[in-house]
């Protein structure tokens, strides 16, 4: 089985790097690539773990941007790890850009009268501290009952907790991954609210290659659009579960919701060709 969408506790999922590969063999992930958001750290020390217990690796990344004012998650996917450097020194200014808006956000939260510090996220997100550990602490406190309350109540974009911070525009940041040899793959291009096949020539002209056609959140018939686009567009496909562990209950590593993510054995092959 193949799964290249993981999220690990260097960003927002539940599991160590060490138990995310613990957990791949378990449910038999042969080829993994984890995706963190905005950090290799986890990948990084994922690395030898993987080793140890024969698991095929591949190094990603989840970054968060911005396209036509939305927020649009892109992955990279480095099946040469050389030429990382610049790309690796450009994300730390992304978590840097986190952190000055974590303390704007609290002041935020404050303000509409939730007893939450700082402190008390960082506990949980350390140096990856996000909006999702912000979710937790409020689930904990009791002021919502889900991660996603957290997130309709209080911190979505349309939501009176929101504070914005500094993310890259998408094509800036494709732009980035390219030139450190990557492949540059829209993640769950569902969640896109917009006409994506009237600008995905654009951006595919861009340097955006491949379109994230495998994914828990997409439907059978929106996994044969995206296959469709992707095909038109002479792009490749990449997939995954999108798994954060125990804070998304529903998705498992390798398999998706009840099943809905298999991603053909021969993909990983695929990309190596482009
Ligand atoms: P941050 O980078 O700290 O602003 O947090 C962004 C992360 O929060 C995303 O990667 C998602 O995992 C999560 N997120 C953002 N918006 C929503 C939403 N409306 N509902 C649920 N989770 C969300
Ligand atoms: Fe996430
Ligand atoms: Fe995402
Ligand atoms: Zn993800």
């Amino acid at each position: 089985m193949i799964d290249l969408h993981s999220h690990t506790t260097h960003s927002d999922g539940t599991c160590s790097p060490a138990e995310l590969i613990a957990e791949a063999c378990r449910v038999g992930v042969r080829t993994l690539a984890i995706t963190d958001h905005d950090t290799f750290s986890g990948y990084d020390e994922a690395l030898a773990h993987a080793r140890n217990r024969g698991v095929e690796l591949l190094c990603g990344i989840e970054l968060s941007t911005k396209l036509e004012g939305q927020s649009v998650h892109l992955l990279g996917y480095f099946l040469n790890v050389e030429g990382l450097e610049g790309l690796r020194a450009w994300v730390l200014e992304m978590q840097a850009s986190r952190r000055e808006r974590n303390v704007r956000l609290v002041e935020r939260l404050q303000a509409l009268g939730l007893d939450i510090t700082l402190q008390e996220a960082q506990a949980i997100g350390r140096g990856m501290t996000g909006r999702p550990h912000f979710a937790r602490i409020l689930v904990e406190k009791g002021y919502v009952k889900t991660v996603q309350q957290a997130f309709d109540d209080y911190l979505a974009e349309s939501a009176p907790g929101y504070v914005d911070r500094y993310e890259p525009q998408f094509t800036d940041a494709v732009r980035r991954i390219r030139e450190a040899g990557g492949i540059a793959s829209m993640a769950h291009p569902v969640r896109f609210k917009g006409d994506l096949a009237a600008v995905l020539r654009a951006l595919r002209d861009a340097g955006l290659n491949a379109l994230e056609a495998y994914h828990s959140d997409h439907s059978q018939s929106d996994r044969e659009t995206f296959l469709g686009l992707a095909a038109t567009h002479g792009m490749v496909v990449t997939g995954g579960s999108d798994f954060h562990g125990t804070v998304k209950p529903g998705i498992s590593l390798g398999t998706g919701r009840g099943g809905n993510v298999r991603v053909p054995e021969d993909l990983v092959d695929r990309l190596r060709l482009i």
